[in-house]
């Protein structure tokens, strides 16, 4: 038991979400009060019709370091949700499955967030105890807590999409692995579209100010949250979605070339501009993107397309404009501070 508290202590101290997924994978798998063969933590991911199964942490008793799927993953390639029906039910029915008649698997739902669907998956030669899972269930519980936490502080509290607090990191982490090829040297892993460059875009609602004016604040709030479930459904699992307040929001995502990039932002504009939002009917949104570089700065990548943007709204709006090529063409100037951001002090 000592150790299992141990285990909570560290874990309650944690403010990464992949070391936390691994830590707690690693103190279920390694806790001296049951003998498990493996322990998995999975997420359900993708658009509601086409999801598929994601480790988090896997941890089994062959080896002692706690793995995770690649993050940046071909998500397509992932084993589909239908294709593992416990899983599924454990969801579904918020229960606690069993199956197998040794080797045994046990699998506890996780509630993490309204939206998130993931599952703790045991397997062991004996069936667990209803003692151990009760405690299992109350470690999950506590996890649960430690990221309802973690979303408190890295979450805006209208749409749940991340704050502007916690794009410094995010950037910083991405501009690190910038062309980066985290696949080399793994071959067994699946070749993913999404390696490639780090881009930033900055998505901007056009005349909100009306929506506002003429239907009220509320119905504004509404069309705020509406647009992020939009932006949920329509970008990859692993693009980082931010609101930066107001009716300014943020994608940082990795894609393999500039049209790959323009390709999924024109998917969005055109599904915001399909919408049917209610009562006010139809928005457009005016976007602006630009590539991440080597020692890039947050604040330099934001403002190159924040300058997007601002050529796409004097340019008609509802459209979306890079900044590679509006320089490439001579619309916008690349000035000095747009090469390199340099803090002076
Ligand atoms: P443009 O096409 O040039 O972007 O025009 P705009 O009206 O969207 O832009 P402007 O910056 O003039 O106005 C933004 C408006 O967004 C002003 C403010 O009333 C509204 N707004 C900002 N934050 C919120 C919010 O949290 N909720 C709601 N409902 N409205 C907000
Ligand atoms: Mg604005
Ligand atoms: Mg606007």
């Amino acid at each position: 038991m000592q150790k299992l508290l141990q285990g909570l202590a560290h874990l309650s101290g944690l403010k990464d979400r992949q070391v936390m997924d691994l830590a707690l994978v690693k103190l279920i798998g390694q806790s001296e009060l049951w003998r498990f063969d493996a322990v998995r933590l999975l997420r359900a991911v993708g658009p509601a019709n086409d999801q598929h199964w994601v480790r988090l942490g896997q941890w089994d008793n062959q080896h002692s370091a706690p793995e995770r799927d690649e993050f940046w993953f071909d998500v397509s390639a992932l084993p589909r949700l239908e294709d593992f029906v416990h899983r599924e039910a454990a969801i579904v029915t918020e229960s606690v499955i069993r199956t197998g008649a040794g080797p045994f698997t046990t699998i506890f739902p996780i509630d993490t967030q309204a939206s998130v669907c993931s599952v703790l998956e045991v397997e062991s030669a004996e069936a667990v105890s209803a003692t151990s899972e009760a405690l299992i269930d109350s470690v999950l519980h506590l996890f649960e807590n430690l990221q309802g936490l973690l979303d408190y502080g890295e979450r805006d509290t209208l749409t749940e999409l991340l704050n502007r607090k916690t794009f410094d990191t995010a950037f910083l982490r991405a501009a690190q692995t910038q062309g980066e090829d985290r696949s080399l040297g793994r071959p067994e892993r699946r070749s993913s579209p999404t390696q490639g460059s780090y881009w930033l875009a900055v998505i901007d609602i056009d005349h909100f100010k009306h929506v506002n004016d003429n239907f009220g604040h509320l119905i504004g709030d509404e069309v705020l949250l509406l647009l992020a479930r939009l932006m949920r459904a329509s970008f990859r699992f692993h693009d980082q979605l931010y609101r930066f307040g107001g009716e300014e929001f943020v994608v940082l995502m990795r894609c393999a070339s500039h049209d790959d990039a323009l390709g999924a932002l024109e998917r969005f504009r055109r599904q915001v501009e399909q919408h049917a939002f209610p009562q006010i009917g139809h928005i457009a949104v005016s976007i602006g993107f630009a590539p991440l570089r080597a020692d890039d700065t947050p604040s330099g990548a934001f403002d190159r397309a924040d300058k997007a943007v601002y050529y796409a709204k004097s340019h008609g709006r509802n459209q979306i404009c890079s900044f590679t090529t509006l320089v490439a063409c001579g619309e916008l100037i690349e000035q000095a501070d747009d090469l390199q951001d340099v803090d002076f002090f």
